[in-house]
């Protein structure tokens, strides 16, 4: 299904169904399996438009808007002006930004009583919310919303990690590069992968066998998607013989 969003094309794949099988399966009702399913779907559209809308007010031009079953991604590229430094951690930081702000601004109206006494008994905190008390007792306005404060909060936050494939490991090669030059990349790159394989061994403890699959899978394509940076030729010393390029040293592709 495609639409626009604020001037941005999203594609919603056939895939993004596959949450409905899991959540049909999970103890909720086929109520709340649907307010869940929304609830994420909303979530990954926030986050997403949060990338595009800092890519489009830093001047680069979003392609697209892709969400599928394992969330969502923004297409974009840069428009003449490099959009490298700090404005690629902006770009990859402003997804989960935009889910925590909206996650947190929901949950203090939630504590506020805005949801009324029950919202405010069921939503404790934003990571510990009743949804099986609010699925129980039919409170659907307050599971949709302690959903969605859950989904945004928590992803947003895990997105922020140094897994290779999330966020938080675009935010580390930004400042690695900063820093490091060129090698940043690879660097953060590999130590995308060390925090991968690290969080796939502590979900797999934890019987989350899928999530450490996961963790694995994107922290491994990050890590395989490594391009070696163009460098130009190093200009030789006025007199002395050009050296014979090394096989290695060029740059594939
Ligand atoms: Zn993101």
């Amino acid at each position: 299904m495609r639409f626009r969003l604020f001037g941005f094309p999203v594609h919603l794949h056939f895939s993004f169904l596959l949450i409905l099988v899991f959540l049909f399966d999970s103890a909720y009702s086929r109520e709340a399996a649907l307010l869940w399913a929304a609830a994420i779907l909303i979530s990954v559209i926030l986050h997403e438009l949060g990338h595009a809308a800092t890519v489009r007010r830093l001047g680069g031009r979003v392609e697209g808007i892709t969400i599928h079953g394992l969330g969502g991604a923004t297409y974009w590229r840069e428009m003449g002006n490099s959009l490298d430094g700090w404005k690629l951690f902006a770009i990859a930081a402003s997804g989960s930004g935009v889910g925590l702000f909206a996650g947190l601004g929901l949950y203090w109206y939630a504590r506020m009583g805005g949801l009324g006494r029950f919202g405010q008994l069921a939503i404790e905190s934003p990571w510990t919310i009743n949804l099986r008390a609010a699925d129980f007792y039919d409170q659907y306005l307050v599971f949709f919303v302690g959903a969605f404060i859950w989904v945004s909060v928590v992803w947003g936050l895990v997105n922020w990690l140094p897994i290779g494939g999330l966020d938080g490991s675009k935010m580390l090669r930004a400042v690695m590069i900063r820093f490091l030059g060129p090698s940043g990349d690879l660097h953060s790159r590999i130590i995308g992968m060390l925090f991968g394989i690290a969080v796939a061994y502590w979900a797999w403890q934890r019987g989350f066998r899928i999530a450490a699959v996961l963790a694995l899978v994107f922290s491994g394509a990050d890590l395989v998607s490594y391009r070696r940076p163009i460098l130009p030729p190093p200009v030789p010393p006025s007199g002395a013989p050009p050296r014979p390029m090394n096989p290695e040293d060029r740059a594939e592709e």
